[in-house]
This record gives structure tokens, sequence and C-alpha cells, in this order.
């Protein structure tokens, strides 16, 4: 049955307005016609009318770090420790709470290996066609240095040519996108050298499949981006002639502060003292400052900035990308840059035209809040209904 929205707002976020007196048209999960409500044809006796005044309909958000198969909280690092069914119910479950909160895309950015693939992949491959559940693009699981990452959850490799080996295996596996660890076992060196990751982002790019780099400190971040990799993960200790390196190259950053906001509120909410220590406090208070000051260098110097959450594979739960627009504001984004980073931007980062983006045409993949995102960005945890 078509579905007729009226005298709704939409919040493209291209801009700091809202299109008020807008009429949606959804048949068929596309959008047949979008325009003012005056030029609205009448509806047939078969349409479902639903009064949106008052609400504003924001594209489906992309969240562009994310780990579908953990359940992030403050002991995310074990709980990938989980039998592979306790995961993949995990996966089950953050699929529909995201889903609920406004995330339409996971870009999935690192899975246990279980039965010899990526779980990411299997999970991606099983949610093909369903409406529930977010649409996936996965990197397979992590490729790092030996002695880096724990080995039961990680492919590692002891010098270029094996990377360049697991890089393939993970293609081979059929993965969207590649994921290099670029944090070292010594955090004052990268543990690849530029021209070494420039031959594992040639042999995927001529596969048309995408290079991505966790990066918390400056050495890993360097060598990514002089090696070509398409997108920087956390980024969380850029300097100005890095950001200007990655702005010339069209090097896209996510910085994933939900997670240090969630590392300061369970000082709070547990009694572990990675979080309750004073000292430990305080580190993570510096962190967050450190981070906060790279996504502004990146913000002036014109870098893409995407939004995720890093649930899963951090602490951070699947419903709260509100959270992180939220950080991205206190960064320095204006709102809306902020919202179009969890949206359309992501869409950009993905090669998916359609990802976070409300045109006739498209799918229907939006959902309905009260308040104003492109001025408020807590209005994106009130949502009413999902499309
Ligand atoms: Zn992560």
């Amino acid at each position: 049955m078509p579905t007729l929205y009226r005298h709704a707002a939409i919040a493209h976020a291209t801009g700091p307005d809202l299109v008020l007196e807008q009429s949606v048209l959804v048949d068929g999960d596309v959008i047949q016609w979008l325009g003012h409500d005056d030029d609205a044809s009448e509806p047939g006796a078969e349409t479902d009318i639903i009064d949106a005044a008052g609400a504003a309909i924001v594209p489906g958000m992309v969240d562009a770090h994310s780990h579908l198969t953990g359940p992030g909280g403050a002991q995310w690092v074990t709980r990938f420790d989980d039998p592979t069914d306790v995961l993949l119910g995990v996966a089950e479950d953050n699929g529909e709470s995201a889903l609920r909160a406004g995330t339409r895309w996971f870009r999935d950015v690192g899975a246990p290996r279980r039965d010899d693939r990526a779980l990411s992949l299997t999970v991606r491959d099983a949610w093909i066609g369903r409406r529930d559940r977010p649409y996936v693009r996965a990197a397979g699981t992590w490729i790092a240095k030996n002695d880096v990452l724990p080995s039961s959850i990680c492919v590692e490799a002891a010098d270029a040519d094996a990377l360049v080996a697991a890089v393939q295996q993970q293609i081979d596996d059929g993965a969207d996108l590649v994921k290099l660890y670029l944090d070292g076992p010594d955090k004052d060196t990268s543990p690849w050298t530029a021209a070494e990751i420039e031959r594992v982002t040639n042999l995927a790019h001529d596969q048309g499949v995408a290079v991505t780099a966790h990066a918390t400190v400056l050495p890993g971040a360097r060598a990514g981006v002089a090696g070509g990799v398409d997108c920087i993960e956390h980024g969380s200790r850029l300097d100005a002639d890095l950001v200007q390196d990655m702005a010339a190259r069209g090097t896209y950053v996510v910085p994933t502060l939900a997670v240090l906001a969630s590392w300061a509120s369970f000082g709070d909410t547990t009694s572990m003292e990675r979080f309750t220590d004073p000292d430990n406090r305080s580190t993570i208070a510096e962190r967050t400052d450190v981070a906060y000051e790279s996504v502004r260098l990146a913000r002036t110097a014109g870098v893409k900035i995407a939004a995720g959450t890093d649930f899963g594979g951090g602490s951070a739960r699947a419903n709260q990308m509100a959270w992180e627009v939220e950080c991205l504001v206190a960064a320095g984004l204006e709102p809306h840059e902020a919202l179009a980073s969890a949206t359309w931007v992501g869409g950009d980062l993905l090669g998916e035209p359609d990802a976070g983006r409300v045109r006739e045409g498209g799918p229907a993949d939006f959902f309905l809040v009260h308040g104003n995102p492109l001025s408020d960005p807590s209005a994106l945890w009130r949502v009413w209904r999902v499309s």
C-alpha cells in the first residue's frame, strides 16, 4: 500500500535550513514523489496517509565505523571471545536496534574470524534483501602486524609480502573493503612503510576494493595517507601537515568520538580501574581534547569527515549514532555539518549514492524525529518512526 507523509519538514543536511511543508509519497520502498504539500496530487483511496506535522524527516544514517558482531559496553574486547552463536545473536540485536534509532547503513570495519571467514561477511550475506536490517558493507577482519592485536581476532602479517597476501585473502573471502591496523607494536613507528602500504592500496584498488586504516597515533596515520589509503579510522591525533595532505588527496577521517565519551561515562557507571582511577580519568580527558583538536584541524583543512560510533569494536552501542553526532558538534562542527557526516558523507565514503539521501526515485530509507537536527543534534534521539 502506498504511504503519503504530509506536512513534514525535511533535514537534507546539505545546509543549515529545514525544508518545510513537504509531502513524501512512498510505494514499494521507493520515494515516488517528494515536494511541497500544495503540489502533491490527491491521494488514492488505497493510500495510507500519515500526518507528519511537527516532525522532521532525516535520511537514514550511515554508521561509518561499526562492528556489527560486537555488543559494545565496558567489556567490549572480551565479548569478541564469546561463542559464534552468541555473536550472531548480538548482530541481530544490533541490526534491529540500530534501524529503530535511524541508522540504515553499517560500514563494518572488523570482525573476528570464525570458520575461516570474518563473521561480518556471513551476517552481511544473510541480511541481503531484508528491510528490517541495515545494509552492510564489511571489511572482513583486521589485518595487523604480528604481536599488535590478539591473534584470535585478526590476521597477522610478519612482513610486507604476508601483508599483501592477507589483503588478497580478505578480498577473496568477499570483503567490500580492507582494514589495516596502523598502530604498531612501537607507537612511535608505523608498522608498515608508506611504500609497503602503497602495494596494498594498488592491489585493492585494482580490484575495486577500498582500503581503510585504523590509526590513533601520527606515525601510522602519516604512512597510511602517504600510502594512499581511502580513510583514516579514529585519527585521534592529526597535525596541520597531515590534514593538508588528506584534504589534497581526498582521504576521509572517521573520528569515532563517542568511544571516548563512553569511557568517561564508565567512570561513573562501573568500578573498573581503567575508567575510575583518577589518573586514567585524566588520560581519557586529555585524549578527548586531542581528538577534538584533530577534528577541528581536519574540518578547517576541508577533510571529509564521516561519522561512526565504533559500536561493538569500541564501547558504544549500536543505537547511539546520535551520541557521535553530538560529539562532532562538541568538537566544532556545525550541527548540519555533523548530520551530513552521519548521512550522505558516509554514503560517499561507501561509494553508495543513495545512502544518507532523501530524494525522488531513491529508496525510502528515512526516519522522523521531533526537533530540528540541523540546529540541535539531540533531536536525533527523539525518533518517532522509521520508514
Ligand atoms: Zn573500530
